[in-house]
């Protein structure tokens, strides 16, 4: 990994400004989405009162050199691009620079880290003030710990939903980057329960089953299908598997999971008329594609992307999906012929 650096301002100027931190659940994501990008094979969440009280991330990824820590924590400062064309073919999940400055303006982090080679570095933040700094014996790897989240913005506490809801949205967030890492070891642990544990075997069906559970994957079937723009792969429910709810399906584009109202909508019409009314699949599709036709830098979540050829993608994953039921339709009817 590059050396961390300041932006030059036309740069972050580029970068749209925004809110980074909305929730708990915003914290896990940015913190995984730094081990991911740390090259980690292993990331550990443990989350207390739904991540209300803190959130731990802990990852045995590449590390940070003990005399850049304290400019990880600065605004603007990343060690993933560097000019202006990095901005347009970003291939990490961060880039902006922003989600560490914002995260500990707004709580209390305890960041212990070492890059392996020289001895590591602790360093404590309160309410974006550096507390405490000194070297520490990690071994390599980070750990972040974030509590206290907001204890200085009464606002945005009183605008979190209840306990249930914001840890809801933590797994739900931590089910996505599992399932678009299916090569890293993820668990997920609240109040001592471990809610989740993937092996890290890059094994997706694994991933799935841990997820939606082993009854769930048995009715679910590969999909794969490759043209000169794009590759997809992943696993559709069968008409007969369904959920009152749009949520169970998942968008990956080059491994950065993404929320897309209109690829959500291709998948739904690739079941044509199989699906009944108000009735969803339990989708993930993975999509491979020009990076360059992809710009992330549209939100500060990086959760909404912007693709260039969205039409042709959003036909090539339904007709993907319809002509993997079709197929499967065929079986039993060849069945039946004999
Ligand atoms: P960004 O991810 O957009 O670069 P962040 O504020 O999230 O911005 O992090 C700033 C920098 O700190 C990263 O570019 C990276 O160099 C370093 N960093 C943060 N978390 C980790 C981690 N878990 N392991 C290694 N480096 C990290
Ligand atoms: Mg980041």
């Amino acid at each position: 990994m590059a050396d961390i650096h300041q932006l030059p301002t036309i740069l972050s100027d580029q970068i749209s400004a925004g809110e980074v931190v909305e929730r708990p659940a915003s914290v896990v994501k940015e913190l995984v989405e730094n081990s991911i990008d740390a090259n980690s094979t292993k990331i550990d969440i443990v989350v207390a009162e739904s991540g209300l009280k803190s959130v731990e991330v802990v990852d045995n990824g590449s590390g940070i050199a003990s005399n850049q820590v304290e400019l990880a924590f600065r605004r603007f400062a990343t060690s993933k691009i560097s000019d202006k064309r990095d901005l347009f073919r970003v291939r990490s999940l961060g880039f902006r620079g922003e989600a560490l400055p914002s995260i500990a303006s707004v709580s209390d982090v305890d960041m212990k880290t070492s890059d392996g080679k020289k001895q590591g570095a602790e360093i404590q933040i309160h309410g974006g003030k550096v507390v405490k700094m000194e070297p520490s014996q990690a071994r390599r790897g980070t750990s972040v710990l974030v509590s206290d989240l907001f204890f200085n913005t009464p606002n945005r506490l009183k605008y979190l939903k209840a306990p249930a809801t914001e840890l809801s949205k933590i797994s739900d967030i931590v089910n996505r980057l599992a399932l678009s890492h299916p090569e890293i070891a993820f668990s997920l642990t609240h109040n001592g329960r471990e809610l989740l544990r993937t092996s890290g075997r890059n094994n997706m069906q694994q991933v799935i089953a841990g997820i939606y559970g082993n009854r769930n994957m048995k009715q679910m079937i590969a999909i794969k299908g490759e043209n000169p723009d794009f590759k997809i792969s992943g696993y559709i429910s069968l008409p007969e598997l369904t959920r009152a709810s749009r949520k169970y399906t998942s968008v990956i584009v080059n491994e950065r999971f993404i929320r897309d109202f209109g690829l959500d909508h291709a998948i739904i019409d690739g079941y044509g008329s199989k699906l009944m009314v108000g009735r969803y699949p339990i989708v993930v599709v993975s999509i491979t594609m020009d990076p360059s036709l992809v710009d992330v830098n549209v939100h500060p979540s990086k959760e909404e992307i912007r693709i260039s050829k969205k039409k042709e993608l959003s036909t090539f994953i339904s007709q993907t999906i319809y002509e993997t039921l079709s197929k499967q339709n065929l079986i039993p009817e060849a069945m039946n012929n004999q």
